[in-house]
């Protein structure tokens, strides 16, 4: 690969390369030019020798990384550059439930670094949101839906808040889930205790998103779906996966890809424990503890997000789940892109989109990684590689 530090040649081709296209693996090679792909180019030829080329990872729920949080925007830089060396191009970033002083500064920081472009938008996780469900979040600060706090952030995240989690069940959340729809922010439902029929209603109300499904929310029984049922039927809906081997076993991680196909988009939900080995770290306002790379509540067994990264989740969705590279390719770019309202620019290697992509190793270990036909200085992230 070329130097990071030169100025790029105007194209790139690379070739000999196995490259993951929605609809299957196409040996062959691609042509960037401009920062994007295109269908020939003039440049440096770069031989990938038979390796995988897939498009950069979008991750559209994550908390941090490399012991840096979103919850402080000073830190921000940090953890996306972290996420960014392991193959995630497009990153939405995740505040967990805080008091409104540090949402709205949280989100105001974010909103600065989104307008660079180092994250592609802030997804807000709470507040408003059960107590029943809360996992990892400070019940304490748990509150009921206020559109007049909403309508606060939406204008602090000028243009770049992409999501918010509610629990449809509580007082006021259907307005919110209006609101949010009508603000250009999509409604995701989860941490709820709420019914089948409750979470169809926030469905139907403009809710898009099933915030990690199975997790945090009322489980599936075979005479009460629940929500998980609500979200596995509703074609409108894309359901987040936390694909660690620990939120979600395999087997019912295969039954969501089985009922829900390309609906299912590959999350972290890390926090900054990735990439940092065990010890303790601090998610919000609550303790965290990694003991064998497992994110628990401190004195507790509450899973507190994961410490994976997307090509984590991406390779067990191929070697745990079984899925084809294609597949599971599409769960961790297209799909989210979908859902986030901006795959005509990332998401696939196709023409005219970004060229944001990962080059993996046949046992599907990034090596390279481009953003916007730039290549990623990951030495200088990642030591070793
Ligand atoms: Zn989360």
């Amino acid at each position: 690969m070329p130097n990071p530090d030169e100025t790029p040649a105007p194209g790139t081709i690379l070739t000999n390369a196995r490259i993951v296209l929605p609809d299957g693996v196409r040996p062959g090679n691609l042509h960037i030019a401009d920062g994007k792909i295109t269908t020939a180019a003039a440049g440096d030829e770069i031989d990938l020798a038979g390796r995988y080329v897939v498009p950069g990872f979008v991750d559209m729920h994550v908390h941090g990384g490399a012991g840096a949080s979103y919850q402080r925007p000073e830190q921000a830089c940090g953890a996306a550059a972290f996420h960014l060396a392991h193959g995630t191009t497009t990153t939405i970033a995740s505040l967990v439930t805080g008091t409104p002083q540090e949402l709205a500064d949280a989100v105001t920081g974010l909103a600065d670094l989104a307008a660079d472009g180092m994250i592609a938008g802030i997804h807000l996780e709470g507040p408003y949101l059960s107590h029943d469900r809360c996992g990892a979040h400070d019940p304490a600060l748990l509150r009921a839906p206020d559109l007049a706090e909403f309508q606060g952030l939406v204008r602090l995240g000028r243009g770049h808040l992409r999501m918010i989690t509610i629990a449809p069940e509580l007082p006021g959340a259907l307005d919110l889930v209006r609101q949010a729809a009508d603000a250009g922010v999509i409604p995701a439902v989860g941490h709820t205790e709420a019914s089948g029929d409750t979470a169809r209603a926030a469905f139907d109300a403009g809710a898009r998103v099933a915030t990690h499904l199975f997790n945090a929310m009322r489980p599936l029984h075979h005479r009460e779906g629940g929500p998980i049922a609500a979200a596995l039927n509703d074609p409108r809906v894309t359901v987040e996966l936390i694909n660690d081997g620990v939120h979600v076993e395999p087997a019912v991680a295969r039954l969501a890809f089985a009922a829900a196909g390309s609906r299912v988009a590959l999350i972290t939900d890390a926090m900054a424990a990735a990439g940092m080995g065990d010890g303790d770290y601090r998610l919000g306002v609550m303790d965290v503890e990694v003991r064998d790379g497992r994110a628990a509540l401190a004195g507790g067994t509450s899973i507190a997000g994961s410490t994976i990264t997307m090509a984590d989740a991406f390779r067990r969705a191929v070697t745990d789940l079984g899925l084809p590279i294609e597949d599971a390719a599409r769960a961790a770019s297209l799909t989210p892109a979908r859902a986030l309202g901006i795959d005509a620019r990332v998401g696939s290697l196709e023409p005219g989109k970004d060229a944001d992509l990962a080059v993996l190793d046949d046992d599907l270990r990034v090596t390279h990684v481009m953003k916007q036909g730039a290549v990623v200085p990951r030495a200088r992230i990642l030591g070793d590689n």
